[in-house]
């Protein structure tokens, strides 16, 4: 009964993972996960000989009380970080299920030991990387790579003395090499991440996601759990399909990603003074929001950008209430998401999603690249980097070659942001000062609501 179980719960993070695909059938996905997890952890309860069911339900109460409370008041804005600090559980778990294996089990046979020390060794970095790269997303430590000198030769030296390590654990299972293992390990998983630039940062997200898949499939091995061993290598291969998604995104390879060093962008300071003086200084047009209404409202088309700045401002009800005044009076409008928009993959989806705006209304980069030439007004919210020219004719710039939105094409930009202040990569954006680019500052919800009370006080076209 319990092999059964574990198989239907198999089938439902299948049909999780598949339904989390697309926008539309992303509620149900979730809703199968949930059920899975459920008769995952209810059928290990019915495992025979389990007995300490009064120290598991206190583990459990108190665990889940704690998750509860922080999933329910992290913002979407701060989920990367929460992802990251989830997936440092599951090396710590992995790293501990390793090691008590070791002082509770047997290891008669050679592949027990190997699956006792892979457990140890996948888990170990999982743990210390997530735990950076949680301080790098929060802003603990500073998003700038750290490179030390030699450091290709320190991670190698690193690897080759893993596998002697594993070699000699393997031969003679004793404490040690395992310990030693764990400690070496923990250290080249935290000095590759510290190595990563902020800009690769939502890569190494999803690497680590995959890496904390393949930490739980080692577990599996280690306890015997089939269930742990599918769900882990589901976890395992789907975050390794979206790191190559994502680093294809940014037009980088994922090899290149993980060597680290990317991303030193100058991240220049604020100006002092009111942004629009700053702006205006430098030679900015800068507008307001009754020229932007008219601008839009003598479009044919219009495309809205969200970006970062959407998502912080908790713009998108607003935005779709723009979206519906604009139609209403005969213009075409279109949302254009890039694949890294804000701070996770589907973020923009996820919060247009909310404010119930139509799927067919939302087009991804490659779908509108194509037509942005074509389009009179593009309206960038809360965006930055996503829109940045130099990604594609500045080579040196730490986002070269990452594909844009290349709004700039379009007739008219209205770019609405508070201040002059760089993106998440800390750099310039020359889109700002182009002549067909008009900037209003302000807070993007404060903007949008501005923008819908002038349409509404407007007679109609
Ligand atoms: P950016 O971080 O490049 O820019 C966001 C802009 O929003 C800022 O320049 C900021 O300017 C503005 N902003 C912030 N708050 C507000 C507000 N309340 N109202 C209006 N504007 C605001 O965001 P993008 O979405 O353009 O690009 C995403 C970046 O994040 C990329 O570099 C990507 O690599 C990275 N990233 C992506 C992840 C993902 O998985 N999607 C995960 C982690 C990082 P100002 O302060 O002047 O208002």
């Amino acid at each position: 009964m319990i092999q059964l179980a574990y198989l239907v719960a198999a089938v439902c993070f299948i049909l999780s993972l598949k339904g989390l695909s697309a926008p539309a059938t992303a509620k149900r996905g979730n809703l199968y996960g949930v059920v899975g997890m459920g008769i995952a952890i209810a059928a290990t309860l019915a495992v025979p000989g389990l007995s300490a069911y009064t120290r598991i339900a206190v583990a459990a109460l108190a665990g889940g009380a704690i998750g509860a409370l922080l999933a329910s008041r992290v913002p979407m804005t701060a989920m990367p970080e929460m992802v990251a600090l989830l997936h440092s559980f599951v090396g710590a778990a992995a790293t501990l299920v390793g090691l008590s294996a070791h002082y509770h089990g047997v290891h008669p046979e050679t592949v027990t030991r190997v699956e006792v020390f892979l457990g140890v060794v996948i888990g170990a970095p999982t743990l210390t990387g997530s735990v950076i790269a949680f301080a790098k997303l929060r802003g603990t430590i500073g998003g700038k790579p750290l490179l030390l000198p030699a450091r290709h030769i320190l991670n190698a030296v690193g690897l080759v003395s893993l596998v002697a390590l594993g070699a000699w654990y393997v031969r003679e299972p004793v404490a040690p090499p395992l310990w030693l293992a764990a400690i070496l390990a923990g250290l080249v998983g935290a000095h590759v991440i510290l190595a990563i630039g902020g800009a690769d940062m939502p890569v190494i997200v999803s690497v680590l996601n995959s890496a904390s898949g393949w930490a739980a499939a080692a577990t599996g091995f280690v306890l015997g759990n089939d269930l742990l061993i599918i769900t882990g290598a589901l976890v395992g291969a789907s975050g390794a399909i979206l790191s190559t998604i994502m680093s294809r995104g940014m037009n980088r390879s994922i090899g290149s990603v993980l060597v680290g060093g990317f991303g030193e962008g100058d991240s220049g300071p604020v100006a002092a003074g009111s942004p629009e003086a700053e702006a205006i200084a430098k030679g900015v047009n800068v507008g307001d929001v009754e020229t932007a209404v008219e601008l839009m409202r003598g479009a044919r088309n219009v495309v809205i950008v969200p970006g970062y700045g959407m998502a912080v401002a908790q713009a998108q009800h607003p935005t779709f209430q723009l979206v519906q005044r604009l139609e209403a009076e005969g213009v075409r409008v279109r949302f254009a998401i890039h694949p890294v928009a804000g701070r996770l993959p589907g973020h923009m989806n996820v919060l247009l999603a909310e404010a119930d705006v139509p799927y067919d209304q939302v087009f991804e980069m490659d779908d509108i690249n194509p037509d942005l030439p074509e389009t009179d007004v593009v309206l960038v919210l809360g965006a930055n980097d996503i829109v940045n020219p130099d990604a594609l004719d500045k080579p040196g710039s730490p986002i070269y070659g990452m594909p844009i939105l290349e709004v700039f094409r379009a007739g008219t930009v209205i770019v609405v942001k508070r201040s002059m202040s760089p993106g998440f990569s800390g750099i310039d954006n020359p889109l700002y000062y182009r002549d067909n680019t008009m900037m209003v500052f302000g807070d993007a919800r404060a903007v949008v609501e501005a923008m819908v009370k002038e349409l509404k006080g407007a007679p109609v076209h």
